[in-house]
């Protein structure tokens, strides 16, 4: 029996649809050399440029198609000087994630070589943590409020739900299990001053009492950043309120090369969409220079996500021709320094690829 799965695939605006062709070409190469599994592609236009031809960012067809998906593979959407007629963000990643319920973002940070990061001392592996991002809610639910200005003051809430927390460190101790690694998640806080942050730090101690396979360990936000530069080493999965992910996941991706470099998985109880953490980056878009290595990395994650020893296999084989790839510093697109197109630096993937299925 072939297991088939649905895969949306949301190419959306700027460098979006360049690094997601790179993603797809890659799994139609693997695809062949599976036993009992197939993907089948259903490709939907979204993003602003969706919305400016038909005035919806995110059109019901393709929310559908998402929603009966098995994944949903994303390039990136928005651009930064188009906007809705009231001046919010054309950001339909977001809705998707409220739609869907996706609370966790899952981001796995990997140094392939040394040449990639500012650190000194480092080679291939020797950074390699995941970063767990809670997506609902945090500092974040106060996204929608307007800003007075005529006011003295202005606020935005924190929300801790007991939930929300509990469901974000829940898969972080999860992803800590299944890594081959320290078996150990570090919440990152502030409860030395803020309230909400002592709730969450409770709450995460209570979900690591079932895990006690697991280590569990508090560290405060501030010093987080800097153990992350300093002995980045020491961290196996880190758990975090919405924010504090937002703000760590950019200095997490600066340490192995960055944006380019950072897949991540934005991940919930029925569904997930797999995407780079960077933006449409508008400013080096149609020219075939993006770095396609973050949204293949993504891809690694989907495959590593649907629970089949095949596709595991294939995931495994596909992070190994990256590894593979990039352990040669002149293999990189001209973001990190290097002079290979899109479509080379995936050519090369794709020969090495060859090998390691
Ligand atoms: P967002 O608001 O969606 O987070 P952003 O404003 O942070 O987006 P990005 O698009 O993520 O911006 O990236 C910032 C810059 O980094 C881009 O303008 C581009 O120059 C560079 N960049 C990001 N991703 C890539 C990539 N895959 N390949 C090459 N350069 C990239
Ligand atoms: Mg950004």
């Amino acid at each position: 029996m072939t297991k088939t799965y649905k895969i949306v695939v949301l190419g959306g605006d700027g460098i979006g649809p360049e690094v997601t062709d790179q993603a797809v070409r890659l799994l139609k190469e693997i695809q062949p050399q599976l036993s009992g599994v197939a993907f089948e592609f259903d490709e939907h236009s979204v993003g602003v440029g969706e919305y400016q031809k038909n005035g919806d960012a995110l059109p019901e067809t393709a929310f559908e198609a998402c929603r009966n998906s098995d994944a949903i593979l994303l390039g990136a959407m928005g651009l930064p000087n188009v906007r809705y007629p009231n001046g919010k963000e054309i950001a339909p990643q977001l809705d998707l994630r409220e739609k869907l319920d996706l609370y966790g973002g899952v981001r796995p940070i990997e140094l392939f070589h040394e040449a990639d990061t500012p650190l000194k001392n480092y080679g291939p592996g020797e950074i390699d943590f995941v970063l767990v991002r809670e997506s609902t809610e945090g500092i974040f639910a106060g996204r929608d409020a307007v800003a007075d200005l005529d006011a003295d003051e202005s606020l935005n809430i924190i929300r801790i739900t007991r939930k929300g927390a509990e469901r974000v460190c829940r898969m972080a101790f999860e992803v800590a299990r299944k890594r081959d690694k320290a078996k150990k998640v570090s919440l990152i806080d502030k409860a030395n001053v803020l309230s909400t942050m002592v709730y969450f730090r409770h709450i995460f101690d209570e979900v690591a009492k079932d895990f006690p396979d697991i280590t569990a360990e508090h560290v405060y936000v501030d010093a987080s950043a800097l153990f992350m530069v300093r002995r980045p080493h020491d961290f196996d999965v880190m758990v975090t309120e919405n924010m504090f992910g937002d703000i760590l996941s950019d200095l997490a991706a600066g340490l192995v090369g960055g944006m380019g470099m950072a897949p991540s998985a934005d991940i919930g109880d029925k569904a997930a969409v797999f995407q780079p953490s960077h933006g449409s980056a508008p400013d080096i878009a149609g020219q075939g220079i993006a770095n396609p290595i973050a949204m293949i990395l993504s891809a690694v994650m989907m495959l590593q996500w649907f629970d089949n020893d095949e596709t595991r296999r294939a995931g495994a084989a596909l992070h190994a021709a990256v590894a593979r790839v990039l352990s040669d510093p002149s293999n990189r697109t001209p973001d990190m320094g290097g002079k290979l197109s899109t479509t080379q630096i995936t050519d090369a993937i794709s020969i090495a690829l060859k090998d390691a299925l």
